[in-house]
């Protein structure tokens, strides 16, 4: 599943490839990869063609380019979704859902998803600099937005009453952190995600900020996690974060840090991966975390 730093590298594919074009022709391949617009494939495909594409922007797991008429398209992977740019004749592939050409007759634009859990949509631009869509207005910055509150987050995260992990998966408080990046960001501060919020003192929490900051940077710097092999960024190539996880998929195999073996918990219908020694979990409370063997179930996406 992609996660952010995943979907800043597409951004910023997006950015390079795609900013300043002009839309020639839509086709809909899927109508389930547009459900969340509200006119059918028709209308859709009109609705962008004849449009230039204006910049490439991103909050959380979701991008969004403004279009030329005020409008946005907005984008969400879910959990098998590539933006891919191609020269025109190349394969168009099986799981092509929307396919996006240009009046320069340049590299096209696919949306390709196997799952179609992710989708494309329009909506109407907020007044501001970065035209952010009306239905993003929930979400909140993501630490690697110059525009993230630390403090701001410090005290509303200490001030809610759940566990950690719980609160780091909250797209309200903070977006962005996916499974995997709560896990490496606990690892690294030796927290367990049960542990309560409202018992963090503030160093705890800001040392978490730094540590969530520094996982999605190396991620980042890497070329993001291509743990699902179905990710790959906008030119198709895997990242390879995924060598240097210390805590996430590493059941049983020895800690980073104290070689006790790690342990995998059932959280919210996912996997958690931690470290008995260096993350022990809290007694005092009776979180939904459970020892039990876990089956991998898909992240529903919920938008
Ligand atoms: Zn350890």
């Amino acid at each position: 599943m992609p996660e952010l730093p995943e979907v800043e590298v597409v951004r910023a594919g997006l950015a390079r490839w795609v900013v300043g074009r002009e839309i020639s022709a839509v086709s809909v391949r899927h109508p389930r990869a547009i459900r969340r617009f509200l006119g059918g494939s028709t209308q859709f495909e009109a609705a962008l063609t004849g449009r230039r594409i204006l910049a490439a922007h991103r909050r959380g797991k979701y991008l969004w380019l403004p279009l030329s008429d005020g409008q946005v398209l907005l984008g969400h992977l879910g959990m098998s979704g590539q933006l891919l740019v191609e020269v025109p004749s190349s394969p168009k592939g099986l799981h092509l859902r929307v396919l996006i050409a240009f009046a320069d007759q340049g590299r096209d634009l696919r949306f390709v998803d196997q799952r179609t859990f992710g989708g494309l949509w329009l909506d109407a631009a907020s007044p501001g600099p970065d035209q952010l869509p009306v239905s993003l207005a929930h979400i909140a910055r993501d630490p690697l937005d110059p525009g993230f509150d630390e403090k701001l987050f410090i005290s509303r995260l200490r001030r809610r009453r759940t566990e950690i992990k719980r609160a780091l998966l909250d797209q309200t408080l903070i977006s962005g952190v996916g499974n995997i990046y709560a896990d490496e960001a606990l690892w690294r501060v030796r927290l367990h995600g049960a542990r309560p919020t409202d018992r963090l003192t503030r160093t705890q929490a800001a040392g978490l900020v730094v540590a969530i900051r520094e996982v999605m940077m190396q991620a980042l710097a890497e070329g993001g996690t291509s743990f699902d092999s179905l990710y790959v960024n906008v030119n198709g190539d895997s990242g390879h974060f995924a060598r240097s996880l210390n805590a996430y998929g590493r059941v049983d195999m020895p800690c980073h840090r104290c070689g006790a073996p790690m342990r995998r918990e059932a959280f919210m219908n996912r996997s958690s991966f931690s470290c008995p020694a260096c993350q022990p979990r809290p007694r005092s409370r009776r979180g939904p975390f459970k020892t039990a063997a876990t089956v991998r179930r898909p992240e529903l996406y919920t938008p």
